[in-house]
């Protein structure tokens, strides 16, 4: 039997970090084992659905690598089907109506608190007669469908991260409701666990990959298949992603969506590498900076983690760098050119120029974003920092800044040869009676305007070879 997994977002939201992560072990465990990727958008919280989280989460995914198998599976369409299966239950007595009000229910769980006991329903109209229900239904009564859970009911499962896994029936909280309130003649808006464990077995989900957060859920859908007679899929439940204090990761801890990583400069490959990595660890010999691709190759369950994993913002950054730093200049430039012209910086046309730029700059970027900051200078003439203006006003800093002018006006420098540039400053050098180091970290002031810096070579030569090296200089004599 071929492994199907599948990625079950609700798009009410942007593609959340915990949500792409369980994608990503998704995606390997399918890569590994040849098998299918599948994506499911549960859209039937039809308020706080939207088509533009839908887009969002696709397109994050997309971006990322992760690749899936077939058109996605709308939910919502589905919805006869999982209408259906409700009849079903009914129809075998295992799923009845409820008709308690909501300040039944309310008044319930406020005598449970009182007690110190933990909320649950206390499946009084399990068995009502027809009688009664014709009685409620008299009053205007509306009615949600209910599931009937055994208080006895042991549930287990051996799960792919946990191992083995026990649930009594007495903990899921009494008779599960199925389907929302709606009149007694109707049935109401199938809910989550009904819906997911229909449309697992209709798309021949093998194996459920998703955060522990879902284990109380996983009891109840494995009585729901059950109660349908359905074969259940093997279930995996991967650790919590935590923040620095050990806490789950949430929106108050700052960046959470995929596409804010990506706003802020991430690159695909080093999330998609970071995200494998929480929870998952390398086999003995492997690196930690791996592709997707890589890590398919050897991905298995038994290296994911039980215990929840800390989010750490140097390890990421640090996996950024790694991949930024194996680009190649035409690949930089592909990255960092849309965020100069979104600066509304001019690029030169010059292709190879760009690309000299992008080569200059990589070495020194963790985050891609850090190259706007870093090309500022070389697209607009910088401002003079305070060091910048000292290091000018440093003895014979001046009067070797106007030798080297002097030489350039009579013969322009193209900023390509860059022997001749040597050969250059050799000669004011020599002229102004300074040490080198002096005039080039004034000519690094002039340049840039701060003392900080690429190779001073290149930056020199590539301001040259587009003609803004002069007015830097002489702007400073
Ligand atoms: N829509 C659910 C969620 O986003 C899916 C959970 C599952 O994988 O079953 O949490």
């Amino acid at each position: 039997m071929s492994v199907r997994v599948r990625l079950a977002p609700s798009p009410t939201g942007t593609l959340h970090i915990g949500t792409a992560r369980t994608a990503v072990f998704n995606w390997l465990f399918a890569r590994r084992m040849g098998g299918s990727f599948l994506i499911r958008i549960e859209d039937t919280d039809r308020e706080r659905s939207k088509p533009e989280f839908t887009a969002n989460i696709l397109d994050g995914l997309q971006w990322l690598g992760l690749d899936w198998d077939d058109e996605p599976v709308v939910q919502s369409t589905r919805i006869e089907e999982h209408r259906q299966a409700i009849q079903t239950l009914l129809e075998h007595g295992l799923a009845y109506r409820c008709y308690t009000t909501e300040e039944e229910l309310n008044a319930l769980r406020d005598r449970q608190r009182a007690a110190g006991q933990a909320p649950r329903y206390d499946n009084r109209h399990r068995n009502l007669s027809p009688e009664q229900e014709a009685a409620f239904q008299a009053e205007g009564r509306t009615a949600v469908i209910r599931f009937r859970i055994d208080d006895g009911a042991s549930i287990t499962w051996t799960d792919m991260v946990r191992g083995a896994m026990r649930w009594s029936g007495a903990d899921l909280g009494g008779d599960m409701v199925i389907a929302r309130r709606a009149p007694a003649d109707a049935i109401g808006d199938p809910l989550y666990n009904l819906v997911v464990v229909v449309d697992d077995a209709a798309m021949a989900i093998t194996h459920v990959i998703r955060g522990e957060d879902h284990i109380a859920n996983t009891a109840k859908q494995l009585l729901l298949y059950e109660a349908l007679g359905l074969e259940a899929p093997q279930f995996a439940h991967t650790p919590l992603i935590l923040n620095a204090e050990g806490r789950k990761l949430s929106k108050r801890d700052g960046v959470t969506s995929i596409s804010d990583f990506r706003a802020m400069g991430y690159t695909a490959e080093a999330l998609a590498n970071y995200m494998t990595l929480l929870g998952w660890s390398v086999p003995e010999g492997m690196e930690e900076r791996f592709s997707l691709a890589d890590a398919a190759s050897v991905f298995s369950f038994e290296r994911v983690n039980k215990a929840g994993a800390r989010f750490d913002w140097d390890k990421l950054n640090w996996l950024n760098a790694q991949v930024l730093h194996g680009w190649q200049a035409p690949q930089l430039l592909m990255a960092l050119s849309p965020l100069w012209q979104a600066q509304g910086w001019t690029l030169p046309a010059d292709q190879a120029w760009q690309e000299a730029l992008a080569e200059l700059l990589g070495p020194s970027l963790t985050l891609l974003n850090d190259g706007i900051e870093q090309a500022r200078p070389f697209f607009i003439e910088p401002d003079l920092e305070a060091d910048a203006l000292s290091q000018l006003d440093q003895e014979g800093a001046r009067p070797a800044l106007a030798a080297l002018n002097a030489l350039l006006e009579s013969a322009p420098w193209d900023g390509c040869d860059s022997e001749r540039g040597q050969a250059l400053l050799k000669e004011a050098v020599d002229q102004a009676g300074v040490k080198k180091g002096l005039l080039m970290k004034s000519l690094r002031a002039a340049l840039l305007g701060r003392l900080q810096g690429p190779d001073l070579m290149t930056t020199w030569g590539l301001l040259a070879r587009i003609g803004h090296d002069r007015q830097r200089l002489q702007r400073c004599l």
